[in-house]
């Protein structure tokens, strides 16, 4: 058995990182790359006895497996495999049986290796963490790796503090300390070691989820999904169609269903196009989904349709026809069920992906590690002026690639990243909360200044404190248009009842525009971080219009003269979102 050159490298990487560093590593192995080959052989190099864990049984026998090609045979403990032995020098484990049995691992690991880690939370009261205690107990230098392609949660984003590209992960909520290595999809593809992902256009039909918004950690809610689909009802006919015109000419297919229903219902339609089908659950019990598996790997059923089963630790590699029938706000769900066809195999140098949830994630593109803000966005790369930095962010574009907005707040660029110690972040922001007591930067969501430690008003409070004084209005903007106003700049907004508010801009002088650059250009920004145009007169501002984008709320004063501009609320995420908790009578 010889290891391909990246898995070696990927080996070393792991050696050269643990033998100066005791923190917790991860490295990023795409679905297909042979993940089990590279702990394998780190199992096979460790002086100590080494722990692999995963969370499901088919995952624990194929590192067992492959352990036993490298080395002496593992000792696996696994109820599911009937075999709870942790005797061995290398001990292959599911977590969930490891976890209800700590008193089996009282002998001290050297280290301990997590198969698909994203999984891991920071749940003190979670498998992963129980466990990581006992180990620590026993030695408290304990080694901890963790392998996945897909490295981020729903939710909490990146599972690392920091990149070894000189990148800030995620300093919050990161179960691990640091990544390593990181192979990208693309040049295994080139080299044939996986099969080419071709996304198929000319879509039979198409469902539209785009109006379905995320739940905060969690992915889109079960009855939403379900409502959309029954305003489809022949979509989902016309794709069953498609899908068995397609399948012709290819050896398996996995459909990924959006509910239990909606699985059923594919499930029919096939049936009655006299296809081979099967359907797999998360209640089908276990004795029947091992035959259901075994006979879709023989090749005797041509479909497998699932809801969420069969994302990991499945591997049929003959899969050459991936059909995706449900939306997903995880960029990480989503390239795990494209995996399931990137297996290279006899006879197969490509697997068809058919995206009828209209999800468009691209494959191939680094990842962002923050959740999609909305259908619409792309990750894009900004760069930081101030360290250079190329930070990707989710943001808008137009037909040609332009960048026409992010939302990237703090650049993600590590100063001296090359050591492994704590490097620092680049204090770099795109979108930031001024302090009103020091002038100090923050993050637009901070409640505490990090330079002076003044409490930052919550703008909400403040709303509630000012709205409830005479003289004031809320502004809910719904437009805004720049003009020239004989060579001044004037800001038109409209509100949602059709009422304008104007702000007036003088541009001759210099003070002039470096006065209209804080006031409006800034702010306004949709890209903020790229370098600006030096505007010299109004028009060149008019004609840039789509550059700039408009406040969700501007508080504004009654004065003798009209109404003046206190405020404008961008980001905002409030209770004054909503005409219902604030209505205010407003005259120009
Ligand atoms: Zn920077
Ligand atoms: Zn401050």
């Amino acid at each position: 058995m010889k290891l391909r050159d990246y898995q070696l490298q990927a080996v070393a990487t792991a050696i050269g990182h643990f033998k100066q560093s005791n923190q917790s590593a991860v490295m990023v192995l795409p679905t297909g790359a042979g993940k089990s080959l590279v702990l394998a052989e780190l199992a096979r190099v460790a002086k100590g006895r080494v722990l692999i864990l995963t969370h499901v049984k088919e995952l624990v026998a194929q590192n067992a497996e492959k352990v036993g090609l490298l080395s002496q045979p593992g000792s696996i403990f696994a109820a599911g495999l009937n075999q709870k032995d942790s005797r061995a020098k290398t001990v292959i484990a599911s977590v969930q049986s490891a976890a209800r049995n700590l008193s089996q691992f009282e002998q001290a690991f050297s280290l301990l290796i997590i198969d698909e880690c994203h999984r891991v939370s920071l749940n003190a009261d979670s498998q992963y963490q129980l466990l990581f205690s006992q180990l620590r107990r026993q030695n408290s230098e304990l080694k901890i790796l963790g392998l996945t392609a897909t490295p981020y949660r729903l939710g909490t984003g990146w599972i690392y503090q920091s990149h070894y590209h000189g990148r800030v992960g995620n300093t919050e909520n990161a179960s691990f300390e640091r990544c390593i290595f990181e192979l990208p999809l693309r040049p295994l593809i080139n080299k044939g070691y996986l099969a080419k992902p071709i996304l198929l256009d000319g879509l039979a039909a198409q469902y539209d989820f785009s109006a379905l918004q995320p739940l905060s950690s969690m992915d889109y809610s079960e009855q939403e999904i379900e409502s959309v689909l029954g305003k489809m009802g022949r979509a989902t006919k016309l794709i069953a169609g498609q899908l068995v015109q397609l399948a012709a000419s290819k050896q398996g297919v996995i459909v990924f269903a959006a509910t239990v229903r909606h699985a059923n219902e594919v499930l029919n339609l096939l049936l009655q196009h006299g296809q081979s089908a099967a359907l797999l659950i998360a209640t089908t019990p276990e004795k029947e989904r091992d035959q259901l598996i075994a006979a879709f790997k023989a090749k005797q059923l041509k479909f497998l349709v699932n809801v969420a089963v069969l994302t990991t630790g499945f591997d049929a590699p003959h899969v050459d026809l991936i059909a995706i029938l449900r939306p997903t706000a995880s960029v990480s769900l989503f390239q795990q069920m494209v995996g399931r066809g990137l297996r290279s195999a006899p006879d197969k140098s490509q697997c068809l992906i058919i995206d009828y949830a209209a999800n468009g994630y691209d494959l191939f593109y680094p990842e962002v590690g923050s959740p999609r803000p909305n259908s619409k966005s792309v990750p894009v790369q900004v760069p930081c002026p101030e360290c250079g930095f190329a930070n990707i962010f989710w943001g808008l574009t137009d037909n040609d690639g332009d960048i026409i907005e992010h939302y990237g707040r703090r650049c993600q660029g590590l100063l001296a990243p090359e050591t492994n110690t704590a490097a620092t972040q680049c204090s770099y922001r795109f979108r930031a909360r001024i302090c009103p007591d020091c002038g100090g930067e923050n993050d637009i969501a901070a409640r505490v200044c990090h330079a002076c430690q003044s409490q930052l008003i919550d703008p909400d409070k403040r709303l509630k404190e000012v709205l409830s004084k005479q003289h004031h209005h809320l502004f809910r903007c719904q437009q805004m248009q720049l003009i020239d106003h004989n060579g001044d700049l004037k800001v038109h907004y409209q509100d949602s009842d059709g009422n304008p508010f104007y702000r007036y801009f003088k541009m001759q002088t210099a003070p002039q525009r470096r006065a209209l650059y804080a006031l409006f250009i800034k702010p306004h920004s949709r890209a903020p971080g790229f370098a600006q145009k030096k505007y010299q007169t109004a028009s060149e501002l008019v004609a840039d219009q789509h550059k700039f984008r408009m406040p969700q709320l501007i508080l504004l004063k009654k004065q003798p003269k009209g109404w003046q501009h206190l405020d404008s609320f961008f980001d905002y995420s409030g209770r004054y979102q909503n005409s219902e908790t604030y209505s205010g009578s407003f005259s120009d």
